[in-house]
């Protein structure tokens, strides 16, 4: 008989966690409820909520809807997002993560104290995230964004530097990061470094616990929407401890061929990936494996 478990760690994070359940009670008195942008990068996820009502929409809508109110997705939003739905009256329900809103403060008070004509402010992220687009707005845009020790080049190598993280940075690329600014800056700006890496303590639990679940396995079931950042960074994680892993959003995506052979099957997922899609691909592995 084939084993099939479940990774322990696995699950939605605290944040994403947060927001669906005040979807979920926001829907349950049959109201209308708008979402602005995916409530998380997770397609299975977003239509089981559509499901129970939420309709997503994107900043244009804001405008030409007028919903009577919103709810804000973990990753937070630009404080032109709250100005956009006070001045047509919408209510905002925040589901921002605390722990992006706390990094948004940080963010907006080390910029105020800054002197602009000797300092920079660098995020490590992807530009076009919306997390990352919440924390450029803290700044008015004033921020570099580099993704990777290759964007370094992007940064003036005379100003000083304070470096912070989108939550949901893969750790190690944080260390290049560092590494790479470090010997990029000249002069005063080198010695004057400072850095903050912010990315979520969940972030950095789950490379550790991902590698020592995934050698446990012959073959690993990654699961995750494709268009999430975190997902795929993790994928290529597993895949490297274990070449016997496999991405997929859903149980339907599992070709039986994989399973030949194999004893043991491990799964797991991204911090947008929900307990229940898991044991769902679970029952779908165990039907394809007693046949
Ligand atoms: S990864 Fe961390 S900071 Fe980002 S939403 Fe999840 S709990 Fe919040």
């Amino acid at each position: 008989m084939v084993v099939i478990e479940i990774d322990p760690e696995a699950g939605f994070c605290f944040g994403v966690e947060q927001v669906i359940k005040t979807a979920e009670t926001c829907l349950e008195g049959g109201q209308e409820l708008y979402g602005l942008g995916e409530m998380v990068h997770n397609s299975e996820e977003v239509q089981r909520l559509h499901a129970l009502g939420l309709k997503t929409i994107d900043h244009h809508d804001l405008v030409s809807l007028k919903p009577e109110r919103i709810l804000l997705r973990a990753h937070g939003e630009p404080p032109s997002t709250y100005k956009l739905a006070e001045t047509h009256r919408i209510e905002v329900i925040d589901g921002t993560c605390p722990i992006v809103s706390r990094l948004q403060k940080k963010v907006k008070e080390a910029y105020d104290s800054m002197d602009h004509d000797i300092e920079q402010l660098v995020i490590f992220g992807k530009a076009d995230h919306p997390e990352t687009i919440g924390l450029l707005g803290q700044v008015g845009g004033d921020a570099v964004v580099v993704s990777s020790y290759k964007d370094i080049t992007k940064v003036d190598p005379s100003k000083k530097v304070y470096l912070f993280s989108q939550t949901t940075m893969d750790p190690d690329r944080f260390e290049e990061v560092e590494r790479a600014l470090k010997d990029h800056l000249e002069g005063s700006a080198e010695s004057s470094f400072r850095s903050d890496c912010t990315i979520c303590s969940q972030m950095k639990k789950r490379k550790p616990g991902l590698a020592s679940f995934v050698v446990k396995y012959d073959l690993i079931l990654f699961v995750s929407g494709k268009n999430s950042s975190n997902g795929k960074m993790l994928y290529e994680f597993c895949k490297s401890i274990n070449p016997q892993t496999y991405w997929i959003s859903r149980g339907s995506e599992v070709d039986p061929e994989w399973l030949s052979c194999v004893g043991t099957i491990g799964i797991s997922g991204a911090t947008s990936t929900s307990i229940s899609q898991l044991e769902s691909v679970s029952k779908h592995v165990k039907k394809l494996t007693a046949t």
